[in-house]
């Protein structure tokens, strides 16, 4: 298994004044407490994550955020992780909201050989969940391939008396399962759902009444 590991960098007063200009621009970012850390492009994939109360955001993001549509796209992507902070500090909360989403806990989900060491770990997600939809029972995951983390959904079996699933045979790409999450695409755990469903929702609205 692949464990997140940062390596991090200074602030530029140019990057802190862009941080601080994206959060006045956006009045769903101005109550916030925030604690950012700038981290390496090259490591974690490039995704921004949580540690804590911490955001973690690559480089590549600030760099990119000189247009106002780059840096809704940063106000975006700060939304989504303090939805990932709320969710670390209430574990449970949301859980009936994702049973009502098709989502069930699984104890253990026991993977094929290959895939099990290939899985990417998110720090924003990590616990078990199987998803029901029309097209079936899934487990859902990012897995390394060559040195990019891919989204893909498995089929399972289960669950055993202990709450156990077994994952099966050819993985599916995880967009097709995507269509029964409103359409997210990184659907690989509830948590992403939910953080992608509030951070894309604000800001589309905020877009539509500017
Ligand atoms: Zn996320």
């Amino acid at each position: 298994m692949l464990l997140a590991n940062s390596k991090c960098h200074d602030w530029e007063p140019s990057e802190k004044e862009l941080i601080q200009k994206t959060i006045t621009e956006h009045r769903a970012l101005q109550r916030a407490k925030w604690r950012l850390i700038k981290a390496d492009n090259r490591v974690d994939f490039s995704y921004p994550y949580t540690i804590g109360d911490c955001v973690v955001l690559p480089e590549h993001l600030l760099a990119a955020a000189g247009s106002s549509d780059a840096r809704i796209s940063l106000a975006k992507t700060l939304l989504h992780e303090h939805v990932h902070i709320l969710q670390r500090h209430h574990p449970g909360l949301f859980d009936n909201l994702y049973k009502t989403w098709g989502f069930r806990r699984a104890t253990k989900i026991d993977m094929p050989a290959d895939y099990e060491e290939r899985t990417v770990t998110n720090p924003d997600g990590l616990d078990a969940w199987i998803f029901s939809c029309p097209d079936g029972t899934f487990t859902m995951g990012l897995f390394l391939e060559g040195s990019k983390p891919v989204k893909k959904a498995f089929r399972v079996s289960g669950p055993d008396e202990k709450g156990a699933y077994v994952a099966l045979g050819d993985p599916t790409d995880l967009r097709k399962i995507s269509q029964w999450l409103f359409g997210v695409e990184s659907c690989y755990h509830p948590h992403e759902v939910h953080a992608y469903l509030v951070s894309d929702n604000v800001f589309d609205r905020e877009k539509e009444l500017s």
